[in-house]
């Protein structure tokens, strides 16, 4: 029998390894895999690439966002953004990228902007997407919806070895710092802030290993696709 195709959101806090676990899935169901968080970056990175990254460029930011093409491809099994054409996976995760991410991200044309593409890659199902507001706003009828949490001191351990290990010698205390603010903002937004929806399965990923998690989440899947 044919396996249901259906759309799977991952929401959570910043380095939770949403990500990890969302590439994994769509792997197993062949799947499109898209990371939301990328796409909020890509436009971070356009801005700060064209000098109109401070706020009061903010306009000028909001006019050319039609001049933006965001795009993901495949190569060597791995997926990579792509912003005007030009691959920019590790640009994106940059620390000056980090630390006005959040900032553009509350801007509603930003996000308007963004939810259309988002929503344009659910069409035909076959679908999981990690971010901060898929299972609330995006795709608030995703079959399958998860919200993951941790301690924000394990979220920056993380985030330092995974940067440690790609050369970036951010300090742990920077990482930190970042980790929280983003929190910070993300929570308290007044446009689609970071909220876990009352569907949505959470998981606290702090004492769990990578092999736990994603056992966890496959135990859901598994029920909706059959
Ligand atoms: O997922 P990642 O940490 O790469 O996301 C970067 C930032 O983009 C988040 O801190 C958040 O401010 C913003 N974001 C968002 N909505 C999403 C995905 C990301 O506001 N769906």
């Amino acid at each position: 029998m044919r396996k249901q195709k259906i759309i799977i959101a991952i929401d959570g806090y910043a380095s939770t390894g949403k990500s990890t676990q969302a590439k994994k899935i769509a792997q197993k169901l062949d799947y499109v895999y898209i990371d939301s968080g990328a796409m909020y970056r890509a436009v971070t990175l356009y801005a700060m690439r064209e000098n109109i990254l401070e706020e009061s460029k903010t306009n000028i930011l909001i006019k050319s966002l039609e001049d933006i093409n965001i795009e993901f491809k495949r190569s060597n099994n791995a997926q990579k953004i792509y912003l005007n054409g030009e691959e920019v996976e590790n640009d994106i995760r940059k620390s000056i990228i980090n630390s006005n991410v959040s900032r553009l991200a509350m801007i509603p044309e930003i996000r308007n902007f963004l939810f259309k593409r988002q929503r344009n890659y659910g069409k035909n199902k076959g679908l999981v997407m990690d971010g901060r507001d898929i299972g609330t706003v995006v795709f608030p009828n995703a079959e399958c919806k998860f919200f993951f949490n941790a301690i924000q001191s394990v979220r920056a351990k993380r985030r330092y070895l995974e940067q440690y290990k790609k050369g970036n010698n951010e300090k742990y205390s920077q990482v930190l710092e970042n980790i929280i603010e983003r929190d910070r903002i993300d929570t308290n937004r007044s446009l689609n802030p970071l909220r876990k929806s009352s569907d949505a399965v959470e998981i606290d990923v702090s004492d769990l290993t990578e092999n736990q998690v994603f056992k966890t989440l496959w135990e859901y899947i598994s029920k909706k696709i059959n």
